[in-house]
């Protein structure tokens, strides 16, 4: 998988994919991951990425013309219907579709290139969205000051369930959400701390045992913290 990320702050990207699971699912060819200055791509000689919205009011918008430039460049057209199969332009922005582990997953096992757009100040030129995105994506219903953070999201969240991305000491099938619960509460070394034991079947060594106890932990969790993901009998939710 190919994902390139368009952002007037690169610099905001220069070690955030550089650790763990993204890190080894790079140096193992699994994703190639770039981030490129939407300034770059600027055509005016004062290399101007934001302007004054038309109709008045506060803040900046982000102009159309290097984001165009860009997106030729990463997939040789800048007419959506053209782009190459398996390719996906995702706008960040909290007016998108809630971006969730369906999404994720969706996105993880059809898509060869995502180019994601961040934009920052009050947004970006509604004409991105007419002739270029195919996604708007949003994070959760707040709003962060740029798409940078929420790109990072979306990245680290698709990466890990890339074949082959968490390496055979991992897994995400038990992950939260990805079977329709949280994931079961964890325990380590020490089995006794500052009075707090961990539970005695864990210690058993009867694995049918383990699994149904982590079973219900994870369905207590759930119902306890988040019963709407437990509410659709198909084991579908919103996520
Ligand atoms: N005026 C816009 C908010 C702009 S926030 C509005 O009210 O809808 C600036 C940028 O931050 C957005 O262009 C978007 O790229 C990013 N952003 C903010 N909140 C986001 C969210 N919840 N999900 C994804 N991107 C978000």
């Amino acid at each position: 998988m190919k994902i390139d990320v368009l952002t007037i702050f690169p610099e905001f990207f220069e070690q955030v994919f550089d650790f763990g699971i993204i890190r080894r699912a790079k140096l193992a060819g699994i994703v190639e991951i770039n981030v490129h200055d939407i300034r770059s791509y600027a055509v005016d000689k004062h290399k101007m990425v934001d302007d004054r919205p038309f109709g008045g009011g506060d803040g900046m918008v982000l102009k159309p013309e290097p984001i165009f430039a860009a997106i030729e460049n990463l997939t040789g057209t800048s007419d959506r219907d053209a782009y190459p199969s398996g390719t996906r332009v995702v706008m960040l922005t909290p007016q998108g579709k809630r971006f969730g582990q369906r999404i994720a997953a969706e996105l993880a096992d059809d898509i060869e290139h995502i180019v994601l757009i961040c934009g920052r100040y009050e947004g970006v030129d509604e004409r991105v969205n007419e002739a270029l995105v195919t996604d708007e994506i949003s994070i959760g219903d707040y709003v962060l000051s740029g798409g940078e953070p929420a790109a990072v999201v979306v990245v680290d969240s698709i990466v890990r369930l890339l074949p082959e991305a968490l390496g055979s000491d991992t897994s995400a099938e038990n992950d939260s959400f990805s079977d329709g619960l949280l994931d079961c509460p964890h325990y380590t070394r020490p089995a006794e701390f500052r009075g707090m034991n961990v539970p005695d079947v864990l210690l058993s060594g009867n694995h049918a045992e383990i699994e149904k106890w982590r079973f219900r932990k994870a369905l207590e969790k759930t119902r306890a913290i988040r019963p709407d993901l437990i509410k659709d009998e198909n084991g579908e939710c919103e996520q």
